[in-house]
């Protein structure tokens, strides 16, 4: 048993720095331009592929961490350079953490590098399983997935909702029933190869934040994919089926397993919004004179910083717990993946709430970051998961209970 410590190790502290770098020379200084234009930023996608920000090595490197704790350092630096840029960049980890949660070690191989594309022709992919009529509620997901035996094709076919890098993603990964009597354990996970006929998007949807991140509605006509495209395979779909039809405890349900498995890593991006926040209103707070004083001067404001810190840090631990937890296989039994995402996504709305207040007029203009930061850091008490999902998640792990 290794001794306890919270210190990083030399390649943890060499990863944070390098994701510093770029996130403060390339993203900070972006941000206002992208957020404005309201475009996927594909040169700074580009840029984050020529150094290795971006693709599949960076993540196996990521993963690779037996601490869990690289990829929340690589999500708060990047986030705390930008929020809307870093999901344009980070966006496509949703659809590969599916493809790893879920796919086959050969469907990882062939999916996950065209989810990135390469240096000179960088691509994005999408997750898709929220729908209108099934948000918080994925068991009420609408689209099918129909098994054509004669050709080993299956039809996909419905509406997905606010997705992520839909419509503009190389490939998709789509959630669809393939049961529907048997509500969220009736569903699976299908790779849309690039080009596949009958998927369409929306426009890209104008946000109150993120708005450098593309998120469009995407509608699947008659969509055909090959059967080797069920994440997975079909033979464990089948033994996962009948175990459900049986009554049986069922492994997990696909949009479940990708959320899970990327909350920590969610939480970490808010943490980057609270720090970037509490660090300008710091700086800012010890420089603005009123009343002949610094503004920080006043306990008023001191103590809001302290809380601001003192939040950031809670926050962080709970993101780095369940991080490890998750990587070492630990069992989330008080929704520590939810606690975390929870805790971290609330503490950048309040963080970024203080620091225009600390800011006052200048807060509420776009001569500063703080504003940005105010709208973008709002997703993360909604997307997912919203903070009432993650409550309805921790009160039924400690009580064992079917909370409402
Ligand atoms: C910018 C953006 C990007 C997104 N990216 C993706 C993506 O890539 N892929 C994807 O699949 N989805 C994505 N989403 C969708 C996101 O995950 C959903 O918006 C989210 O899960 C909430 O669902 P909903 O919007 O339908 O809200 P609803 O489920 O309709 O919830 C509305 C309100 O009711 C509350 N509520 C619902 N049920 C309960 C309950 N039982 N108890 C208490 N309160 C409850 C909710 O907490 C919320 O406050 C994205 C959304 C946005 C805005």
């Amino acid at each position: 048993m290794p001794e306890f410590s919270l210190d990083l190790n030399e390649e943890q502290r060499d990863l944070r720095d390098w994701v510093h770098g770029f996130a403060s020379e390339v993203v900070r200084p972006a941000g206002a331009e992208w957020d404005e234009r309201e475009e996927t930023p594909w040169p700074i996608i580009q840029e984050a592929a020529k150094i290795g920000l971006y693709g599949f090595e960076f993540l196996v490197n990521a993963w690779g961490d037996s601490t869990g704790l690289s990829m929340c350092l690589a999500n708060e630096e990047l986030f705390w350079g930008d929020a809307g840029i870093a999901m344009a960049i980070f966006g496509t980890h949703l659809a590969v953490a599916s493809i790893y949660g879920s796919g086959t070690p050969d469907q990882m191989v062939e999916w996950v590098p065209q989810c990135f594309g390469d240096a000179d022709d960088p691509k994005v992919a999408a997750f898709c399983t929220t729908e209108p009529q099934a948000g918080s509620d994925v068991s009420s997901m609408r689209t099918r997935a129909r098994y054509d035996e004669a050709k080993d094709e299956w039809v996909i076919s419905g509406q997905k909702a606010f997705a992520t890098n839909g419509g503009i993603a190389n490939v998709h990964v789509v959630t669809a029933s393939v049961d529907p009597e048997l509500g969220s354990r009736g569903q699976a996970g299908f790779v849309v190869p690039p080009g596949t006929p009958g998927l369409q998007a929306t426009k890209k949807l104008k946000k109150l934040g993120l708005r450098a991140s593309h998120t469009a509605d995407v509608f699947l006509d008659d969509v055909r994919v090959p059967g080797s495209c069920l994440l997975g395979g079909k033979e464990a779909l089948d033994e996962r089926l009948a175990r459900a039809r049986e009554g049986r405890k069922a492994s997990g349900q696909a949009a479940m397993r990708t959320f899970e498995l990327s909350r920590p890593a969610v939480g970490a991006q808010a943490l980057g919004i609270a720090r970037a926040a509490y660090e300008y209103a710091l700086e800012y707070a010890k420089d603005r004179e009123q009343f002949g004083r610094r503004i920080i001067e006043n306990q008023a404001i001191a103590f809001t910083l302290a809380d601001m810190k003192m939040e950031l840090d809670a926050a962080r631990l709970l993101v780095w717990r369940a991080a490890w937890m998750g990587r070492n296989n630990r069992v989330f039994e008080a929704g520590e993946g939810s606690m975390s995402k929870l805790k971290a996504g609330e503490v950048a709305v309040a963080n970024a709430e203080k620091a225009v207040q600390i800011l006052g007029g200048a807060g509420f203009v776009r001569d500063h970051p703080v504003e940005r930061w105010y709208r973008d850091a709002k997703i993360y008490t909604i997307f997912e998961g919203t903070s009432e999902i993650q409550r309805l998640v921790i009160s039924r792990a400690i009580s064992g209970m079917y909370i409402r």
